[in-house]
């Protein structure tokens, strides 16, 4: 088991032709269990206190992909990003699953139900990845190239996500919808970010993601985005976004739940989202 993240990449980068980085194993393991994954050395990343930690630093929170789902829950920031990622963090999996799996491994894992991956692209979220030859940094966003793709090397690791801190005049939700409440995928979820104008009478900047989206991996809904841009946060403008949302998401069926299913449960759930984010800002 590798000591530092020095050692970690020296093994990633000598076994790089069979090796794959592991954190909680929460993903992987059942894998390849499945024999969905075949590879002969395993990385294991858990022991990596330097790349588990959460900072405000300039306006920019960083958090360390080593971070688990406990720690999200733990902290106790009390403004709009602490609060919403207390909240996800607290329906995710069960407490055993939240003390192991980590914040890298959910978006390194790239599928379709990963309940992070829309929470962070509506934060706007950047990764930095590092290898030997190097550290890169890019949007989330390019970093997702499809369902269990990323652009990381066989011998490079995800080392934060980091996004700008929201401003006092934003709010966040998450909604998700699962068949009970705890260990559980979501059949589907949604999340929302909202910023509103100087004078808090019209919507700034719009970002709304969700999941569960056939063969691919959780997305933005740009037409929904623009629909609320410029418009006062009203129960019109949330009856527009919700209509506007139509076809736009082709969502997948699975043994779950079929598509027609979670085609109406999405439109509730972006309602219930935007309806979260209005009274949070009116309460304000
Ligand atoms: C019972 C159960 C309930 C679950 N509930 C939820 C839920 O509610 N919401 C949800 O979103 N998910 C859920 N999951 C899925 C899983 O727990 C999450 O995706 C978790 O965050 C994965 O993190 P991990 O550290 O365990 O990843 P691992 O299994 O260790 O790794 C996952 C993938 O990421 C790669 N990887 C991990 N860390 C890094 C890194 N730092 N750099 C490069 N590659 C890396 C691995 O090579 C692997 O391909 C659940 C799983 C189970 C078994």
């Amino acid at each position: 088991m590798p000591l530092d993240l020095d050692d970690a990449l020296n093994h990633l980068e000598e076994n790089a032709s069979d090796a794959l980085p592991i954190a909680g194993a929460t993903d992987l393991l059942p894998r390849i269990k499945r024999k969905q994954v075949s590879v002969r050395n395993l990385v294991d990343l858990s022991g990596l206190q330097e790349l588990r930690y959460i900072k405000q630093e300039g306006g920019t929170v960083r958090i360390g992909a080593l971070t688990t789902i406990a720690d999200l829950e733990a902290q106790r920031n009390d403004s709009v990003w602490g609060r919403l990622l207390t909240d996800v963090a607290g329906r995710f999996g069960s407490p055993n699953i939240r003390s192991v799996a980590t914040v890298g491994g959910n978006i390194c894992a790239a599928s379709s139900s990963e309940d992070l991956i829309p929470v962070f692209l509506v934060l706007d979220a950047k990764v930095k990845t590092i290898r030997r030859t190097g550290t890169r940094e890019m949007p989330l966003q390019e970093f997702l190239v499809a369902k269990r793709k990323t652009t990381l090397h066989p011998d490079e690791i995800l080392a934060e996500v980091s996004f700008p801190e929201p401003s006092a005049r934003s709010a966040c939700s998450f909604q998700k919808l699962g068949m009970r409440n705890i260990l559980i995928i979501a059949l589907v979820s949604v999340a929302v970010f909202l910023e509103m104008d100087e004078k808090d009478s019209k919507i700034k900047c719009a970002r709304v993601a969700f999941n569960r989206l056939r063969g691919k991996i959780p997305q933005r809904a740009e037409n929904v985005e623009k629909e609320i841009v410029g418009k006062e946060l009203s129960g019109q403008t949330i009856k527009s976004a919700v209509d506007r949302l139509g076809d736009e998401l082709a969502l997948t069926s699975d043994f779950r739940a079929s598509a027609q299913y979670r085609q109406e449960a999405v439109k509730v759930l972006l309602r219930r989202a935007l309806t979260d984010c209005q009274q949070k800002i009116l309460g304000k």
